[in-house]
C-alpha cells in the first residue's frame, strides 16, 4: 500500500483519534496499535527476562513524525523521545525538504567491523602479509560460525590487516549483516577465527569483538530546500537560507559548536532508533567517532546555499536493525518497526537519518532567527504545567497562562492551576 504521511491537524486530534488516524494511513489494525504501545509496550514480566535486577519498566512517549518523504516515497517515523519540540519539529521541517523533492539518500551495504587483536607479534609486516595470503581460507572459516546469516545473503566479504606497532596488530573481518545490527553476528564471526589468526600471526589472540566505528555502513543524505519555504515571521527566506549557511560554517570551524550542532541531528535520529528498538549506544558511539575522523570534531550534516535553495549533506556510520536484537521481544519496539515500514535495514537507516537531517534543520533554523527557546519553552510549559499539578484540559491551559507571563516554573503554575480553580468556582453556573 502506496502510504501518505502528509496529515494535516494530526497534532489537534486526541491520542486515540491519532491512533486512529495512524492506523489508517498504515493500514494496520488500530486495536493492534492501541496493544503494542499502552503501558509502554512492555510488560514487567518480559522486562524480567531482557535484562538483570529488573525492578520495573520505564515509558517514554512514543510519537510519530510527518510529511518525510525518502527517494520519493513516504514514511511516518516512528520517534520515542522525551524532549519537547522534536518531534513537532522534525516534522515541520520535514515538510519544508519535501517542498524540494524530500531526502534522497543512499547507504553502502550493511558492513559491520569485527576486530581481531593481536599481541608480541614477532614481525608485523610478516604477519600482515601471511593473513591476508590466507584471506580466503580465513573469510570461510568466519562465514562457517553464521550459517543463518549467509543463508540470508550476509557473511563475511574481506579482511584487512593493519600493523599497530610494538607488536601489536589487528585485523578487521568485513561482515555483511543484512537485515540484522549484527553486533552479536560479528562477535560470533571474531571468536571463531580468532585461534587461526593467531597461529598465522605468531603472536597472541587479545579481544575479539565489533567496532561501532561501522564506516562501511555510512549513510548519505541531502535535500534542497527552496528558499521560500523556509519563510518564518519577520524574516524572508533568503535570510534564513543564509543564516542557516552561517550557523552551519559555524560549526565546521568551531567543535562547541559542532557537537551542539549535532546533538540537534541526533535528536531526530535517535528518536527513531529508540523507537525500532535499536541500539543508540552503538550508533552514538559511532556517529561521534565518525564526526572526529579528520582530528577535529565536525558536523555531521552541513548546509550551503545554491541560488534559490539551501542545500543539506549529511553522512553518518548507522548500524541498525530490523531483525534480532529487543525487536524479537519488545511490543513498542516491533511497533516502531511496523510503523517504519522499512523493507530493509538499509532503508531504515535512510529513513532514520533523514529525520536527524529534518531535526538540524529545524534547529539551525530557529536558532537563525528567533532562537531557539520560544518554541521550545511553549511546549516545556506543558510538562512544567504537569509538574505543577495540572491534569486533562488544565494542562493547556496552565501551559498558555504560564507562557503568556513568561515565568515558566512549577511555582508559576501552581499559583495558575490555583487561579483557574477559583475562577471555577465563582464563574455561574452552566445554562441550559
Ligand atoms: P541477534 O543476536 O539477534 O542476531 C540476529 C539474528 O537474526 C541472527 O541469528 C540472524 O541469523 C537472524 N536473521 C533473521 N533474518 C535476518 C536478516 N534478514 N538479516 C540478518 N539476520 C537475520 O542481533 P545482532 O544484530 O547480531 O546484535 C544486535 C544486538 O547486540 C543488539 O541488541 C545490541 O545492543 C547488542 N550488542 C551490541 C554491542 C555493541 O554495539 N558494542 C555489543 C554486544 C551486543
Amino acid at each position: 500500500m502506496k502510504r501518505n504521511s502528509r496529515m494535516p491537524g494530526f497534532y489537534k486530534l486526541s491520542v486515540a483519534d491519532r491512533r486512529r488516524a495512524a492506523a489508517e494511513a498504515l493500514g494496520i489494525d488500530v486495536a493492534e496499535i492501541e496493544a503494542a504501545v499502552e503501558d509502554g509496550g512492555l510488560a514487567c514480566e518480559k522486562a524480567d527476562k531482557i535484562i538483570e535486577n529488573v525492578i520495573g519498566t520505564f515509558s517514554l512517549p512514543f510519537a510519530v513524525a510527518l510529511n518525510v518523504q525518502v527517494n520519493g516515497e513516504d514514511f511516518i517515523a516512528p520517534m520515542v523521545v522525551e524532549e519537547p519540540s522534536v518531534v513537532a519539529a522534525a516534522s515541520n521541517a520535514a515538510k519544508m525538504v519535501r517542498e524540494g523533492g524530500g531526502f534522497i539518500a543512499e547507504a553502502d551495504d550493511p558492513i559491520m567491523i569485527a576486530q581481531v587483536q593481536l599481541d608480541e607479534v614477532p614481525d608485523g609486516a610478516r604477519a600482515c602479509t601471511r593473513i591476508h595470503q590466507h584471506a580466503s581460507e580465513l573469510i570461510e572459516l568466519g562465514n562457517h560460525a553464521v550459517p543463518g546469516l549467509c543463508r540470508r545473503g550476509g557473511g563475511v566479504r574481506s579482511i584487512e590487516a593493519r600493523d599497530l606497532g610494538d607488536g601489536m596488530l589487528v585485523v578487521h573481518f568485513h561482515v555483511d549483516c543484512r537485515d540484522a545490527m549484527g553486533a552479536n553476528l560479528v562477535n560470533t564471526v571474531a571468536e571463531a577465527v580468532a585461534d587461526r589468526v593467531q597461529e598465522l600471526s605468531g603472536g597472541r589472540t587479545g579481544l575479539r569483538i565489533l567496532s561501532n566505528l561501522c564506516d562501511r555502513r555510512k549513510v548519505r543524505v541531502t535535500c534542497r530546500v527552496p528558499t521560500w519555504a523556509l519563510t518564518t515571521d519577520g524574516y524572508n527566506g533568503g535570510e534564513v537560507r543564509d543564516g542557516i549557511v552561517r550557523a552551519s560554517r559555524f560549526a565546521e570551524r568551531d567543535p562547541y559548536r559542532a557537537t551542539t550542532h549535532n546533538k540537534g541531528l541526533m535528536n531526530g535520529l535517535d528518536a527513531v532508533v529508540i523507537a525500532t528498538g535499536n541500539d543508540w549506544r552503538a550508533v552514538e558511539s559511532g556517529a561521534h567517532a565518525y564526526a572526529a575522523r579528520n582530528g577535529s570534531y565536525s558536523p555531521l550534516c552541513v548546509w550551503r546555499a545554491d541560488g534559490d535553495y539551501l542545500v543539506g549533506s549529511l553522512e553518518i556510520p548507522l548500524s541498525l536493525g530490523t531483525v534480532g536484537g529487543p525487536s524479537r521481544v519488545h511490543d513498542g519496539a516491533r511497533m516502531g518497526l511496523r510503523v517504519a515500514n522499512a523493507r530493509t535495514a538499509t532503508e531504515l537507516a535512510m529513513v532514520a537519518a533523514s529525520v536527524g537531517m529534518a531535526s538540524n534543520l529545524a534547529a539551525l533554523r530557529a536558532l537563525a532567527t528567533e532562537g531557539i527557546q520560544r518554541g521550545h519553552m511553549a511546549l516545556h510549559a506543558r510538562s512544567v504545567a504537569i509538574a505543577g499539578g495540572a491534569i486533562g484540559a488544565d494542562v493547556e491551559r496552565v501551559a498558555q497562562l504560564i507562557h503568556g507571563l513568561g515565568d515558566i516554573t512549577v511555582d508559576a503554575a501552581r499559583r495558575a492551576l490555583a487561579d483557574l480553580a477559583i475562577a471555577a468556582n465563582s464563574a455561574p453556573p452552566p445554562s441550559e
